[in-house]
């Protein structure tokens, strides 16, 4: 299954990004500093939970199968001037698209994407000139 292709998003800017190292040791520091950023925003702790988890999966996929730099960033969407729910995206600089492998369950390497299948409110990616970016959003009427 392929994930849902979406037109680029242009004119908004995140709330936060961050470069991470290209290295093993890049999931742990994408879910520590989403872990602060979203602490700072007094986002629950089940949202928090979920964006974390779902984090630690993108960037493992991107450092294991694209190629660096990989770029976190974090944009709260705003609904009637109240933020409604968090967008987050993993970008690197490979432009081969993700792909939800279609293999046995122990298969470690499709088991990212099914994970955001299942707890993000929506998710897409977006192939960008040089790499492509994936993104979910989650607490959708949660905040
Ligand atoms: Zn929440």
């Amino acid at each position: 299954m392929q994930p849902p292709l979406t037109p680029p998003r242009t004119g908004s800017r995140p709330d936060a990004s961050f470069c991470l190292p290209e290295t093993v040791r890049a999931p742990g520091t994408a879910r520590q500093l989403l872990e602060s950023v979203l602490a700072d925003w007094l986002i629950c702790s089940k949202c928090a939970d979920s964006a974390q988890l779902l984090v630690s999966e993108l960037v493992t996929n991107a450092v294991m199968h694209g190629c660096g730099p990989v770029q976190l960033s974090v944009t709260r969407e705003w609904s009637s001037g109240e933020p409604c729910s968090l967008r987050i995206a993993v970008t690197d600089a490979s432009p081969e698209p993700a792909r939800r492998r279609q293999t046995a369950s122990s298969d470690e390497r499709g088991r990212g994407l099914a994970i955001v299948d299942m707890l993000a409110d929506r998710w897409g990616q977006d192939v960008l000139g040089a790499g492509k970016r994936i993104w979910f959003e989650v607490g959708r009427f949660c905040h």
